[in-house]
């Protein structure tokens, strides 16, 4: 059993809710929650949401003690608008639940909520994250939340009487700080985060926290006309010219509005941690809201609920806006492995924001994620990056997939770039990285080389893929002075003994010292670098007809002796 230690922000927080679970029901389960609306493709913005109690219950589950991590559906929340790329015709569903409009065209699922549901789950699974999924369309519609809706209305007027504290206040008040969207993903997390306009049941005829699905179209477009407290008979009217009286004990056509139903959610569910993006945790938001709802009518409990702050993508926003979206965790998880996306979000604190990198920048952070697997494994990593370590490889429930040969991230984009995704050349350049220890077969270093592979073709805009000349630029070759070519002729001479990635490594920066007179192993000067970056350039536009390239051991390894011969003889 793993012992509090203070040693990061995930094992405060479990130190923190089993503290309040034990305060409030000791022995019980402990409930984390997240919510997520199906609404439409659920953005990697928003897998914050799921992975900040992922981790806080996973940490608990580690302690030894029974947790679960319910994740609510939203998808009996009503369709909003028809999102970009979908046929116009979709707005004669909006007011619909999520479960009753139509999935897409050609989808193989049954409807809206369960297309965007579908992908989101397979990438939790692939991810380690153990859930407890609720379709809130199943609990409404079983009737499975009759009492408290009953009971909501009952106390409808001191419900009012609260949600008009902040009506006053939001409208005396400055408005509520907003940050500016970093980026087209959290604008679209925003947009997506639900009922944060959403009405919250006032009208004419008085103030109902039940709204009905109209019984004749299915939209909301419905207006509870009167409530009876005896007979629980609601009666309502509807944009489409349908009215009905309904008995509420016994209709399942309905939901709470969103600022009665999360906290009529909390108690029911018992939730002792779940937290919220920053849209709904400021003054007047439902969170702020929910919290005076449970304990002043429900007599339950607020959970702890830390606010976090939006993640943010660098890179595919601006490649994918052809397709008018944003990425999904899917989309993430095709160019990077489940143990490093993990470690992004346990790493990071909730309230500090962060990028996931879609661009160049994930070179530099799986370089990262290496140095720190080499610390681990030498015992000088320190706590807090130990145990971001510990919780991204692996969870209570064992460890995640990994690749066993893990070569360097860039060192595979590279050699895919150049190899242009051909299996055979791949392999054996792979096998020339290391001779003493050669890499017998690809599936050594998959899945990483997949998810490099992936990045490249993808994510690599075409103008900086990397193309070998097919034959020796001859002008260049021309023009060269004696020492140019005495350069190559050394380089030349040498790369057969030097065919490995670290003999060529050595053989490329020794090239400039022996022409400058100077041994092998000389430390380098001012002037040496100098000598070397003009030296490397000449190499880059011999062998790709660029002033730069993916790393010249590689690339050299990658273009294969025989055609760097051929490129470089002057
Ligand atoms: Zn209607």
């Amino acid at each position: 059993m793993a012992v509090s230690s203070e040693t990061d922000w995930v094992s405060r927080f479990a130190d923190e809710v089993i503290a309040e679970a034990e305060r409030r029901a000791p022995g019980k389960t402990i409930v984390c929650a997240s919510g997520l609306s199906p609404s439409g493709p659920i953005h990697l913005g928003n897998l914050r949401e799921v992975m900040t109690p992922h981790l806080v219950a996973d940490e608990i589950r580690r302690r030894g003690y029974e947790c679960v991590h319910v994740l609510s559906w939203d998808d009996y929340d009503r369709f909003r608008k028809v999102p970009a790329g979908i046929d116009p015709a979709w707005a004669e569903h909006i007011g619909k639940p999520l479960t009753s409009v139509p999935a897409p065209p050609g989808s193989p699922y049954a409807s809206w909520a369960e297309h965007f549901k579908a992908p989101m789950i397979a990438a939790l699974a692939e991810m380690g994250i153990e859930f407890h999924g609720i379709s809130q369309t199943e609990r409404y519609t079983s009737g499975a939340y009759r009492e408290q809706i009953l009971f909501a209305m009952r106390e409808r007027e001191r419900i009012d009487a609260i949600l008009a504290q902040y009506r006053t206040k939001d409208k005396g008040a400055s408005p509520a700080p907003r940050q500016t969207p970093v980026d087209e993903a959290e604008a679209a997390a925003v947009e997506g985060s639900g009922a944060a306009t959403e009405d919250d049941g006032s009208a004419a005829a008085g103030y109902f926290p039940y709204k009905p699905y109209c019984s004749a179209c299915e939209r909301d477009l419905t207006t509870v006309t009167s409530y009876d407290d005896e007979t629980t008979e609601l009666a309502y009217t509807c944009v489409c010219g349908f009215s009905e009286v309904v008995r509420l004990s016994e209709h399942n056509r309905g939901k709470l509005v969103w600022k009665v139903d999360w906290p009529m959610r909390w108690q029911y569910e018992g939730v002792v941690f779940e937290p919220s993006g920053v849209d709904h945790s400021s003054p007047g938001s439902s969170f702020i809201v929910g919290g005076q709802i449970v304990r002043d009518v429900f007599g339950g409990d607020q959970p702890i609920g830390p606010m976090y702050a939006f993640v943010g993508i660098s890179g595919m926003a601006k490649m994918s806006s052809s397709k008018g979206g944003v990425p999904t965790p899917a989309d993430a998880l095709e160019i990077m492995e489940a143990p490093l996306l993990r470690w992004l979000y346990a790493r990071r604190k909730p309230n500090q924001s962060f990028k996931i990198a879609f661009d160049q920048e994930i070179q530099r952070l799986y370089d990262e994620w290496d140095a720190l697997a080499r610390k681990v494994a030498d015992g000088t990593a320190l706590p807090a990056d130990l145990a971001a370590h510990a919780r991204a490889i692996g969870t209570a429930a064992g460890p995640l997939p990994t690749t066993p040969r893990p070569v360097p991230y860039r060192t595979l984009a590279s050699v895919v770039d150049v190899a242009a995704g051909d299996p055979e050349q791949t392999l054996r350049i792979l096998r020339d990285l290391d001779p003493a220890d050669p890499i017998e077969s690809l599936d050594e270093t998959r899945p990483r080389l997949d998810r490099a592979t992936h990045w490249v073709t993808t994510q690599v805009p075409v103008e900086q893929r990397t193309r070998v000349r097919d034959e020796p630029d001859a002008e260049l070759l021309a023009s060269l002075g004696d020492a140019e070519r005495e350069s190559l002729r050394l380089l030349l001479e040498g790369i057969d003994e030097h065919w490995s990635l670290e003999a060529l490594t050595t053989l490329v920066y020794s090239v400039p010292k022996l022409q400058a007179g100077l041994p092998a192993d000389a430390k380098p000067t001012p002037e040496l670098k100098v000598a070397q970056r003009e030296f490397f350039a000449l190499l880059y536009r011999l062998l790709v007809g660029r002033d730069t390239g993916p790393r010249l051991p590689t690339l050299l390894l990658a273009v294969g002796a025989g055609r760097v011969r051929k490129l470089l003889d002057a």
